[in-house]
C-alpha cells in the first residue's frame, strides 16, 4: 500500500547500497555520490545510529608504532608494510582536509611507543630503530621516530623507553562519525537505521538486499562495509572478528599523561581523554576467545587492563574504572591490508581494516567506490 510519494521519493530502487554505516561505509557512500551526482545512494546500517568499531575505538590518529610496523615488515614484507604506511598517511590527511580538524576533535599531541626498561622488545626495536626511519624516510620526507626517555617522568610514567613520533595525533571518534554523517547527509545520500541486512542476491538485473523483519531493498549494485561482522554475509571471508575491550578512568587530578601511547606491538594502546586515561587492548591475551562478534567484556581482559594502570600508567595514583566497553574488528586470518573486491558482478566487498582504521577508512572507501563505480 505504498503512496506514489513514497515509492517515488523513498521506495524507488537504489543505483548504490552501502551495508554499514562505519568510516568504511559512510565514505564509500560520499565518494560514489561525488563521482556520480544523479544516481541515488543507499546506506543500511543495524544498528540505531553508526555501531561499529568506528564509534567504540580509541581514537588514534596514527599509522603504526616502531614495534608493530617492524612486526608487519617481517610478516607482509617491507614493500606491502611501507605501501599500508603511507595509505593510513594520505587517509590521515585526506580524513582531516574532508572533515576538519574542529568537527573531529583533533589534537596534535603526538604519539608514544613505551617499553619497560628490561623489555626484549626494546632490544629487538633499538636494533632496528635507525633501518626503520631509514626506510620510512621516502613517505614522510623526513625521521618520524626519535627516542625521548627523558619524558617518562613529566609524563607520569615509571622509568623505561620512549619512541616518540609527532605525527601521530588524536580524534574524539564520536564527532568524527558525527561530522561524517551529516556530510553524507548533506550531499544527498540517505541513510536508514535499525535496518540490518540478513542476505543479499546478485541477480543479473541489479541486487536484491534483506532485510531482517522481511522487507527488501533492490539496487543496481552493493557494497559490503560490514568489516568484523563480515562472515555473516559473506561466509567465505578470510576476515575474522577481533573483539577489543576498552576501559575510560575516573578524571585523576593533574594528571600529567598527555599524548597517544602504545606498547606491546599496539596490543595496547592508552591516552589522555579529558583528564581521564582511556586504555584498550588485551586481545593476544585471549585470542580464540575475542575472536567474537559479542559485545562484551571480560574478567581476564579487563583485570590485565587495569593491572596495566595501577602499575605502568597510573602508579601509585587513586582511580576508579567509570566506563567499560568492547568493538569488533576486522582482521585479514595471515594480516594484511583490507580486502576491497568483486564478491559477484555487482557487488564489493570493502572490510578487514584492522586495528588501524580511522587512518585508512576514507582510503578503502575511494578504492570501493571506483570499483563499483
Ligand atoms: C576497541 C577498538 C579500538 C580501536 N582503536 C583504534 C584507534 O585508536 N585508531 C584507529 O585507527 N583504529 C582503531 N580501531 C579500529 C577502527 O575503529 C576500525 O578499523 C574502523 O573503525 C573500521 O571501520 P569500518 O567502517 O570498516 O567498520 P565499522 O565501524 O565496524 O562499521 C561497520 C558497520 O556495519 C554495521 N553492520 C554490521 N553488520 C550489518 C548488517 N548485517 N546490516 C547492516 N549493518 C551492519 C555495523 O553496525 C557498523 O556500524 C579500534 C577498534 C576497536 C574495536
Amino acid at each position: 500500500m505504498e503512496s506514489i510519494w513514497e515509492s517515488r521519493s523513498f521506495g524507488r530502487e537504489q543505483d548504490l547500497v552501502v551495508v554499514g554505516a562505519g568510516i568504511t561505509g559512510l565514505f564509500t557512500a560520499l565518494h560514489y555520490g561525488r563521482a556520480y551526482p544523479r544516481r541515488r545512494v543507499l546506506v543500511l546500517e543495524r544498528g540505531p545510529h553508526p555501531s561499529g568499531a568506528s564509534v567504540k575505538n580509541a581514537g588514534f590518529a596514527c599509522f603504526g608504532s616502531p614495534s608493530e610496523l617492524l612486526r608487519d615488515i617481517d610478516t607482509e614484507g617491507e614493500a606491502a608494510a611501507l605501501h599500508r604506511v603511507e595509505e593510513r598517511w594520505r587517509g590521515l590527511t585526506e580524513l582531516r582536509e574532508t572533515l576538519g580538524d574542529a568537527a573531529i576533535g583533533y589534537e596534535a599531541v603526538g604519539g608514544y611507543e613505551f617499553f619497560a626498561t628490561d623489555s626484549p622488545l626494546y632490544t629487538c626495536v633499538a636494533q632496528r630503530f635507525d633501518a626503520l626511519n631509514t626506510a620510512l624516510h621516502g613517505i614522510f620526507k623526513g625521521t618520524v621516530f626519535t627516542w625521548a626517555d627523558r619524558r617518562t617522568a613529566v609524563l607520569g610514567l615509571p622509568p623505561g623507553h620512549l619512541a616518540w613520533n609527532p605525527l601521530e595525533g588524536a580524534v574524539d571518534s564520536g564527532m568524527l562519525m558525527r561530522a561524517l554523517l551529516a556530510k553524507v547527509q548533506g550531499e544527498g545520500v540517505d541513510v536508514r537505521f535499525n535496518a540490518p541486512v540478513e542476505a543479499w542476491e546478485d541477480h543479473a538485473s541489479g541486487v536484491e538486499l534483506q532485510l531482517a523483519g522481511g522487507a527488501a531493498v533492490k539496487a543496481a549494485r552493493a557494497v559490503i562495509a560490514t568489516n568484523g561482522y563480515t562472515r555473516r554475509l559473506v561466509p567465505g571471508t578470510d576476515i575474522l572478528p577481533g573483539r577489543g575491550q576498552v576501559v575510560l578512568t575516573s578524571p585523576i587530578p593533574g594528571l600529567k599523561l598527555k599524548g597517544t601511547f602504545h606498547l606491546d606491538e599496539g596490543y595496547f594502546y592508552f591516552r589522555h581523554y579529558q583528564g581521564r586515561v582511556l586504555l584498550g587492548g588485551g586481545r593476544h591475551l585471549d585470542k580464540p576467545g575475542e575472536t567474537t562478534t559479542e559485545e562484551a567484556t571480560t574478567p581476564k581482559v579487563q583485570e590485565a587492563l587495569e593491572e596495566l594502570l595501577r602499575n605502568t600508567i597510573l602508579p601509585g595514583r587513586d582511580f576508579s574504572i567509570e566506563k567499560r566497553w568492547s568493538g569488533i574488528m576486522g582482521f585479514r586470518t595471515h594480516g594484511g591490508p583490507p580486502v576491497v573486491e568483486h564478491l559477484s558482478p555487482n557487488v564489493v566487498v570493502a572490510a578487514g581494516l584492522g586495528g588501524i582504521g580511522v587512518a585508512i577508512g576514507i582510503r578503502v572507501a575511494q578504492q570501493a567506490a571506483g570499483l563499483v563505480g
